[in-house]
């Protein structure tokens, strides 16, 4: 049954230090009568999967900060009371102290020194780091481009973009000025006080750096400042809260961006590396169901020529598994940004995920990451007497991060229709349920608070 008494808070300690030896004697002697009649299950408790003890999670996350997200999609998630997640870049916003810039030697050394060394090993992060800031406009696109072919391992294809636009930069092919990324210019519209608005109301917003760099080919020193800078002003404007989650653009996966960024933030929607977890990413064909995992973190790019019933698919997979996080990453909504869906196909689509509500978990990306993070790290003592259930949760976490509630499901006696369930200063009436087992009751506690005391109501 696997029934432990464990003391680790101290006010746990205080209550019952006095009465512990007699209390643990009866517990024992109750454990022994229990276990051999019909309410074997008295008192057994498990952290369920997912919050309240649904089938599965969904997260609606949105990158890049295009204004439709929040003018369109934000309010229909509003009206269906569905938290998301937007991944915004900074540096579009106006009110950020950081914009965008190349940290290093003067540009005109570097195009200078490019006529006579080509791109190699050893320029080529420092060249793709200058690229959109050498005072041309246009240029951004082949750090963007160089990029791409970098992560796809084309190495020498990328070294040859740098090539070519230090050659055009020296030709004066480019006209002067600087222009952002298209994802700077598409972020356009939104302020830190509208964003800190829709934060109030339940949404989380997180870095997705401050330019949308290619963070793989820039080096060092400017990649943590697109990490650094962005998660400052985010810090600054919204509170140290909003640092948990982040996301690197283009979706990396880089190993060396992850150790930087890792160091950073605590939770990445690019990897996460947990060992209790399998990671479906954007592009990956395999189903979740393969998966002998605990969790399974399924992310889906729905884009504008998504056929609708496969985003639907997605939803059916995930109320019917007990496993499945489904992560939906969305860019553009009704014209503006990436890949843009129409608000209407987003109002059918969450729709119908909260017609399946009894079934799925619909949360942001941070509270999915925290919930499993505490569930794994977490251990659950019970201590029984005759007509209360002692339940100390406790979980080894930062608590400045991992302080959201578990949801516990804990087998009472068949009698106890309804449960009183108290926490500290927290009390509550629930109704008990049943299943194959036998009589339980599902409830939110905090972990490293006061023990939760149970008994018949
Ligand atoms: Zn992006």
């Amino acid at each position: 049954m696997g029934n432990i008494i464990t003391i680790n808070s101290s006010n746990y300690l205080i209550n019952f230090t006095m009465t512990n030896r007699l209390f643990l004697v009866s517990a024992l002697i109750f454990l022994s009568i229990a276990c051999s009649n019909k309410e074997e299950s008295f008192g057994e408790t498990e952290i369920t999967k997912w919050q309240y003890g649904k089938n599965g999670a969904i997260s609606l996350t949105y990158d890049d900060g295009s204004i439709n997200q929040f003018r369109k999609a934000l309010p229909i998630m509003n009206r269906l009371e569905f938290p998301g997640t937007f991944f915004i870049l900074t540096g579009a916003i106006p009110g950020s102290e950081y914009q965008g810039k190349f940290i290093g030697r003067p540009v005109e050394t570097i195009i200078k020194e490019t006529a006579s060394i080509p791109t190699n090993k050893e320029n080529f992060f420092e060249r793709a780091s200058a690229a959109g800031f050498l005072g041309y406009e246009g240029t951004i696109e082949y750090h963007s481009n160089a990029g791409g072919l970098y992560e796809a391992g084309k190495v020498e294809e990328a070294y040859k973009v740098m090539d070519d636009l230090y050659q055009k930069v020296r030709n004066g092919k480019f006209k002067p000025g600087s222009k952002p990324s298209n994802e700077v210019l598409e972020a356009k519209g939104i302020s830190w006080d509208d964003i800190r608005k829709y934060a109030e109301q339940g949404h989380e917003f997180a870095s997705h750096t401050i330019t949308h760099p290619r963070l793989a080919v820039l080096d060092e020193v400017n990649m943590l400042y697109e990490l650094e800078k962005s998660k400052e002003d985010i810090k600054k404007q919204l509170g140290e809260k909003y640092t948990f989650s982040a996301e690197g653009p283009y979706g990396t996966e880089d190993e060396r961006v992850m150790e930087y960024a890792y160091k950073i933030y605590p939770a990445l929607r690019n990897r996460m590396p947990e060992p209790f977890l399998e990671e479906l990413n954007r592009s990956s064909k395999a189903l979740p169901g393969a998966s002998e995992k605990e969790y399974v973190q399924w992310q889906r790019g729905a884009l504008s020529k998504t056929p609708y019933d496969l985003m639907k698919s997605w939803v059916d997979t995930t109320a019917a598994s007990d496993n499945v996080w489904l992560v939906l990453v969305f860019h553009g909504v009704d014209g503006i940004g990436w890949e843009a869906l129409t608000s209407e196909r987003l109002d059918e689509y969450f729709q119908y995920m909260k017609a399946k509500e009894d079934k799925l978990w619909v949360a942001t990306f941070g509270d999915v990451a925290k919930y499993m993070r505490e569930r794994e790290n977490a251990k659950v003592g019970v201590a029984k007497e005759s007509n209360k259930i002692h339940i100390n949760l406790n979980h080894s976490l930062d608590k400045k991060w991992y302080n959201i509630p578990l949801t516990l499901k804990t087998y009472v006696s068949p009698d106890w229709k309804e449960v009183q369930v108290k926490q500290g200063d927290k009390d509550q009436k629930v109704q008990s349920s049943e299943d194959e087992k036998g009589t339980y009751i599902l409830y939110q506690a905090i972990p490293n608070e006061k023990p939760v005391e149970l008994s018949r109501a």
